[in-house]
């Protein structure tokens, strides 16, 4: 596989140690943006449909009891279903990354894994690294939840940090310094981005059309920039007859990419400008600025954002939510309520994580 740096234009072989490659002048506190884009794939990252309308995913190269994907769409209202990512493996969409992510660590012959994470990402990454044989340590601040600690706590090391900002910084000095440790950075890691799209192509093939609108929680930006790539290469491959629309939810106060978009801030280094770099950081949306403002400008993603109000009214409307689903999902479900679908849209909502503290903790 061939990829490119977009601020280079450089091609290298992938797999390919990302952190080798720097532009400091973009990075934020030693993080850098996504600037990866793939010129072509590997077979092993193809997925494509058979005939009788099957997926066929590429072959797993190490069977492990954690079976990512293939969760329910659920109908929820007429022409609404929600895509229930929960009942993934450790509770969680990033679970259809870690195969692949853990893959690249086997091929780059390391042992251990760094991971930053407030959360579900790092618990994945635990317990897939763990079936690897992989030692996983974890880069937390000392804000995120009790349940989910208590599952972080499975990592061969944590570290733990004052807050997110320089959970960050910590986990970005630790990789630099750390040859011999595999650079995990789930906001940029195309293995990791590639195993996430197999979630579009469950959609298609259970819905057996095409949504108009898809609505996803932004988090990292990783997920949307993977289900924008697999509607693309669906609509290219002639699958679908039209590409969704993503409806990126963010939160009111945090939603830099619509702030920039609306601006017209096009470009990685220009981000800076507007909003403070700390800002940036606490919203690890930025990593993916660019490629969701491209998908955006391509009118292929729109934004929908939400206030804190917006969710808790919802979750007192919708009690279930609370007890089955994080806040960033019930966000989606909020974004679903203040979207305004014309009667003929057909619309998907992303539940990305459930609830740890309401819902069973994975054992
Ligand atoms: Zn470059």
């Amino acid at each position: 596989m061939k990829i490119v740096c977009s601020i280079c234009k450089k091609e290298m072989d992938y797999p390919f140690e990302q952190i080798c490659h720097r532009h400091p002048e973009l990075e934020l506190d030693l993080v850098p943006p996504n600037f990866w884009d793939i010129k072509d794939y590997l077979p092993e990252f193809e997925i494509k449909f058979s005939n009788d309308g099957k997926i066929i995913f590429p072959k797993v190269r190490k069977e492990t009891k954690f079976k990512a994907g293939n969760t329910p769409l659920i109908k929820y209202d007429d022409n609404i279903f929600l895509k229930d990512e929960s009942v993934n493996p450790t509770g969680s969409f990033k679970d259809r990354g870690m195969e692949n992510l853990m893959n690249e660590v086997i091929t780059h012959k390391k042992k251990s894994i760094s991971i930053v994470s407030c959360g579900s990402g790092a618990i994945s990454a635990i317990f897939y690294a763990r079936e690897y044989g992989i030692k996983s340590i974890v880069f937390v601040h000392k804000g995120i939840s009790k349940s989910s600690l208590a599952q972080i706590e499975n990592a061969d090391k944590v570290f733990y940090s004052k807050d997110f900002v320089t959970s960050y910084k910590d986990f970005m000095k630790y990789s630099l310094k750390h040859k011999d440790v595999f650079w995990g950075f789930l906001n940029t890691n195309i293995s990791y981005m590639l195993g996430l799209r197999s979630m579009s192509y469950e959609i298609i093939r259970d819905m057996k059309s095409v949504p108009d609108v898809v609505i996803i929680p932004c988090g990292s930006g990783m997920d949307i920039v993977a289900q924008n790539l697999a509607f693309r290469e669906m609509f290219n491959a002639g699958v679908i007859s039209k590409i969704p629309k993503i409806g990126v939810v963010e939160i009111i106060g945090g939603n830099p990419i619509k702030q920039g978009f609306e601006k017209k801030i096009d470009g990685w280094l220009n981000i800076i400008d507007p909003i403070d770099s700390k800002t940036i950081l606490s919203n690890d949306t930025c990593f993916n600025y660019k490629k969701i403002y491209d998908m955006a400008s391509r009118d292929e993603a729109f934004f929908i954002s939400v206030s804190d109000k917006q969710i808790d009214k919802f979750i007192l409307e919708h009690p279930e939510f609370k007890a089955k689903y994080d806040y960033t999902s019930i966000s989606a479900m909020a974004a679903l309520d203040e979207y305004k679908k014309t009667s003929k849209e057909k619309i998907v909502v992303v539940l990305t994580c459930k609830n740890r503290n309401g819902g069973k903790i994975y054992e």
